[in-house]
């Protein structure tokens, strides 16, 4: 049974599996660098979103060789819209550990896997999986979606990811695990979906329990968490000269090592009496809250936390979050 099913999803991702840049089909790809960049920036972040990085990233850096050399800010500057920047910083560490300490060579056991940076039992998988087709099994949010229904497994899908990890195992096609990943994930991201899932074209609708059942979209059910609100204040800080003000954030936490405009969510460090309100206001949402941030603008030679005054016209050489970028680009719109 669970040999059919597999073989059934195989010959339906044969002909209808996504063409990605980072893919081949008919087994694991022949360069690991490809699969470990890919990997990394696929956390948490869509397929979609990714390619157009992915594609540039690869351009400049197309070796791991070219990635370990590189300095770090140019890499945020590759990386920088697609969040998550201790990705990059990651990446970065990994790639001169294996060019440095393994000697170019990509390891390919678990535990060596997991010895690089920012890489977790989900990627440590993946990775052997699509690189080297190495026996494991993915279990990624489309994954753990088509097991739910499959098998109508109707508790939350955090309670019993034990359960679904034993079922997502036994199908997998052990002989073919670069494909079978692939597979698996095209069938939750292109027929399987959280919406409207098209199962009279799944190569699984004779063998699934919940084909048809009209609950089908509360399958898998999750449990409800309401995104914190946070809110602040960001300056503008112009000198005489013209120049603006940036700092580099530290090299650990939320947004780590990017540059930013002066902002805190109490009371900042200089002296804001003379501070413009502009009256407008940016948000962003974060992974676990939303932040909104009130533009002020400031004409002061005189600030002193840790950043610089850069020319304007320079502002595109260095890093910046997404959020930074929406103030910069509402500041425009304001002069
Ligand atoms: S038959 Fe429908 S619910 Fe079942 S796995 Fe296929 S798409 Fe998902």
């Amino acid at each position: 049974m669970q040999k059919t099913l597999s073989k059934q999803l195989l010959e339906w991702y044969t002909k209808n599996g996504r063409d990605l840049p980072w893919r081949v089909k008919g087994g694991p790809h022949p360069d690991p660098y490809v699969i470990l960049v890919s990997e990394i920036m696929l956390q948490q972040t869509t397929v979609k979103t990714v390619i157009p990085y992915f594609q540039r990233f690869m351009e400049r850096f197309p070796t791991v060789q070219t990635l370990a050399d590189a300095p770090l800010n140019e890499i945020y500057l590759y990386w920088q819209g697609l969040g998550y920047y201790s990705r990059a910083r990651s990446l970065h560490a990994t790639a001169q550990i294996i060019v440095r300490q393994m000697g170019g060579i990509f390891p390919q056991t678990r535990s060596e896997v997991l010895r690089l940076k920012g890489i977790g039992n989900y990627t440590a998988a993946s990775f052997l999986a699509l690189a080297f087709n190495k026996p494991e099994t993915v279990v990624d949010g489309n994954v753990i979606r088509v097991i739910c229904r499959m098998y109508r497994l109707t508790d939350p899908a955090a309670d019993i990811l034990p359960l679904i990890r034993q079922k997502a195992e036994a199908l997998t096609d052990k002989n073919n695990a670069a494909d079978y990943a692939s597979a698996i994930m095209d069938l939750g991201a292109l027929i399987c979906t959280p919406q409207n899932p098209r199962c009279l074209l799944c190569p699984w609708h004779q063998s699934c329990l919940s084909t048809g059942l009209p609950d089908l979209e509360q399958i898998p059910k999750r449990a409800k968490t309401e995104k914190k609100i946070k809110r602040g204040k960001v300056f503008l800080i112009y000198n005489r000269l013209g120049q603006i003000y940036i700092r580099k954030r530290t090299e650990k936490g939320l947004l780590s090592g990017l540059y930013e405009f002066p902002w805190s969510e109490t009371d900042m460090p200089f002296d804001t009496q003379n501070a413009a309100d502009t009256e407008t206001e940016v948000s962003h949402t974060f992974t676990h809250f939303r932040l909104t941030l009130r533009i002020y603008t400031l004409k002061s030679d005189d600030v002193n936390i840790g950043g610089i005054f850069v020319p304007v016209k320079n502002i595109a050489d260095y890093p910046f979050s997404t959020l930074m970028k929406k103030i910069w680009q509402k500041a425009a719109t304001l002069s």
